[in-house]
Order: structure tokens, then C-alpha cells, then sequence
């Protein structure tokens, strides 16, 4: 069966706009998922992590899957690798990093998993882009508008720029 999911992709070392396309067009091209929505991209200052860090560029998309939670990290992790992400910083620049913020009514709690993304509800970079790209959007109940409009880092984001254009 398959499930609708959010993911979120953000890139803040390279040439970040053209990792995020082809993050997305790594995802497009497993079989077991659809991209079927993209949001506008939020230029965000990195937060938390050593000082003087290139901003991130952020975006969420809506996948259709029959993937399972844990086949879908692994997959989202093997495109993480591919672009060369590096996880020795803690919150230090990465060249792509893909957060799993929902799949579809999931709650889970492990170590390797939680869904919703325990950050998600708080992250103006998640919710800016989400809410622009769905405006009807919720996150457990809640409109994701106003979790947006709530989200304290919401100053952090400098600027918002169109949807990058991927496997259409
Ligand atoms: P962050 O995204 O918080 O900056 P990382 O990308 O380095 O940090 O993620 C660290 C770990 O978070 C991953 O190894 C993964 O197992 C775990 N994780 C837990 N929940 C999720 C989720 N919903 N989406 C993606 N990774 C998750
Ligand atoms: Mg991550």
C-alpha cells in the first residue's frame, strides 16, 4: 500500500542548488517512489554548529511510496552518501541532508527513527517551504501554517526562491 511522506533536503556546501535537484532526481528514479510535489526553496542561516557556515538552501518535497520506513531512510541515506555527505561535524556543513518529517499517519520512536521528525514542528526552513508548496499542509493535527508562523528561527530565513523544475 502506498503512503503519502514529507521529506525535507537541505544543502549548504558545493553548488547547493544543483545537489537538491539531483538529490530529488535520485529519489525520482526509485521505482517504489513518486515525486508528486516540490516547494520553493528557503535560503536559511545555519543554526547551531561552528560559526561563519555557508546558509543553507532548504526545501520539502511530497513523495508517494510503498517503501517502509526503515527501506526509505536506508534509501535516503544512500542518496546522502552519494552526494559525498560527511557526518563528522555535529550541525557542521553538509553537501545534502534528507529528513523523513512524515509518513503518513506513522508515529515512531527510535533510535535510528522517529516520525514525525521530532524538529519538524519547530523548523521555520521545513515549515516555510511545506506551507508554501501545500497550504492546506498539517503536521499531527495542526495547521502548518500556523506552526510557521510560531517557529522562533523564522528571521533566519533570508530569502525564498522558486521551486526547482525536477523530473516533471
Ligand atoms: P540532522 O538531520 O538532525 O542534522 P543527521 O542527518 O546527521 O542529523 O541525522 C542523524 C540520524 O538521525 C540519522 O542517522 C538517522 O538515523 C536519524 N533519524 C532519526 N529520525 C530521522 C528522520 N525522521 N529522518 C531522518 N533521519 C532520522
Ligand atoms: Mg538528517
Amino acid at each position: 500500500m502506498s503512503v503519502t511522506a514529507i521529506l525535507a533536503l537541505g544543502s549548504n556546501m558545493g553548488d547547493r542548488e544543483e545537489t537538491l535537484i539531483r538529490g530529488i532526481a535520485d529519489l525520482c528514479s526509485h521505482p517504489q517512489i513518486s515525486v508528486q510535489n516540490i516547494s520553493p526553496v528557503a535560503v536559511t542561516a545555519a543554526v547551531g554548529g561552528p560559526e561563519g557556515q555557508p546558509d543553507f538552501l532548504n526545501l520539502v518535497i511530497q513523495i508517494e511510496t510503498d517503501l517502509r520506513p526503515f527501506e526509505l531512510l536506508e534509501y535516503t541515506q544512500s542518496v546522502e552518501s552519494k552526494h559525498h555527505r560527511t557526518r563528522e561535524v555535529h550541525w557542521g556543513p553538509r553537501t545534502l541532508d534528507i529528513d523523513i518529517i512524515e509518513y503518513g499517519n506513522m508515529q515512531m520512536s527510535q533510535t535510528d527513527l522517529t516520525i514525525p521528525h521530532p524538529r519538524a514542528a519547530e523548523r521555520a526552513f521545513v515549515l516555510e517551504p511545506w506551507v508554501r508548496m501545500d497550504p492546506s499542509a498539517e503536521l499531527q493535527g495542526v495547521p502548518v501554517a500556523e506552526l510557521a508562523k510560531k517557529a522562533e528561527d523564522r528571521d533566519g530565513i533570508r530569502e525564498i526562491r522558486e521551486a526547482p523544475v525536477v523530473c516533471a
